[in-house]
């Protein structure tokens, strides 16, 4: 392990002999009793040399072998160090240009996971994992187009037809390419987003294994209010976690997250509107494609579906980094009105039956 002050971090002086590192104070290391020595220690934390050398190094420069011990042991408690040669292994997954493009993530990353070699390991498992993006509109091309950015190996998109204008937004389908087919162009977004050529790739075959996690988010929005269809109940049913995102008239709505059998699902959120309003499945069924009360033009304003899959995208990679983000057990909404995040809790509904646990043996 080659040990290195982590670069995200930026460096002050509180005082002449106090230092701080990193920006925002809430989060920020400090370092008391910074003299001479100590800096010129600290610059040679720079990932070049492991925890023996730097202990040699230490002495040589009269820091002493266990005042440098000790100093490091500090460091790493207080989440300031990470590995370079772990660092170096995981943007290793990544051809240039998109290794190049990954820096500012991977510093991000660092500060979320705190441990040396915390990060690139998230960004490595980032590497192997495939994410399916169903719907190739305003907020599901740049959903699959943002996660493929921050490191996700594989991502796909699936939808049909062909590029229309209502599709396009800046971080996803560009409006030039009107009229070709979505499936094309969706993939050249996500690999536009990577700096990778625009190459053609195999399609999916039947028999390959699920993705890791699939993004649910239909060009008309009503991933909103599609729980419990043949299609969510396949993925539960496969096991495959999933999100409902998108913008229905000026709403955006970003979940529920489901995690099958461990947390509530879209069909529970379908029966808790139903208790809300007992019209609600008559309206539903009257707003779908070709339906009767469907808007000639529906609404999705590009700084709210922007907005929408920005978190959307943020929700799933906190999810497979290990966190636990608001959009499980809830679904958060944002109001093309007043550009107001709201998170609302979701519990399992009682005759969904998602999270009903077998009866033990006897
Ligand atoms: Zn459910």
């Amino acid at each position: 392990m080659r040990l290195v002050l982590k670069p995200a971090l930026s460096r002050s002086w509180r005082d002449s002999e106090t230092l701080q590192f990193g920006t925002v104070t809430r989060y920020a290391g400090v370092l008391g009793n910074a003299d001479k020595t100590l800096c010129e220690f600290l610059e040679l934390v720079d990932g070049t040399r492991d925890r023996p050398e730097l202990l040699s190094a230490g002495e040589r420069i009269g820091l002493g072998r266990e005042p440098a011990d000790t100093l490091l042991s500090e460091l790493e408690e207080t989440g300031l160090l990470d590995d370079a040669e772990a660092t170096d292994r995981a943007l290793s997954h990544f051809p240039r240009p998109h290794r190049d493009l990954l820096g500012p993530d991977l510093a991000s990353l660092s500060l979320v996971h705190s441990g040396p070699g915390a990060a690139p390991a998230v960004l490595a498992r980032r590497a192997e994992t495939r994410i399916e993006v169903r719907g190739a509109g305003r907020v599901g091309a740049a959903v699959a187009a943002v996660l493929a950015a921050g490191g996700t190996g594989s991502v796909t998109v699936a939808d049909s037809g062909r590029v229309q204008p209502a599709d396009c937004s800046p971080a996803g389908l560009p409006p030039a390419d009107v009229g070709r087919l979505r499936s094309t162009v969706a993939r050249e977004t996500v690999q536009r987003a990577t700096g990778r050529p625009l190459v053609p790739v195999p399609r999916r075959k039947s028999d390959d294994p699920p993705p890791d996690f699939v993004v649910l988010a239909p060009r008309d929005g009503s991933a909103a209010f599609a729980g419990g269809t043949y299609e969510a109940r396949l993925l539960l049913r496969a096991g495959v976690p999933h999100l409902y995102v998108g913008v229905v008239e000026e709403f955006g709505i970003i979940g529920p997250l489901v995690i099958p059998g461990r947390s509530a699902c879209g069909h529970c959120l379908v029966l808790r509107r139903e208790d809300e309003d007992a019209a609600w499945p008559r309206v539903l069924a009257q707003l779908a494609d070709n339906g009767p009360g469907r808007a000639r033009t529906p609404a999705c304003d590009t700084a709210l579906a922007t907005a929408v899959a920005g978190l959307a995208a943020l929700h799933v990679q906190v999810y497979l980094d290990g966190g636990r983000p608001p959009s499980v057990d809830g679904w958060c909404e944002i109001s093309a009105g007043d550009g107001m995040p709201r998170r609302l809790r979701l519990r399992g509904h009682p005759d969904c039956g998602c999270l009903w646990q077998p009866l033990p043996p006897g």
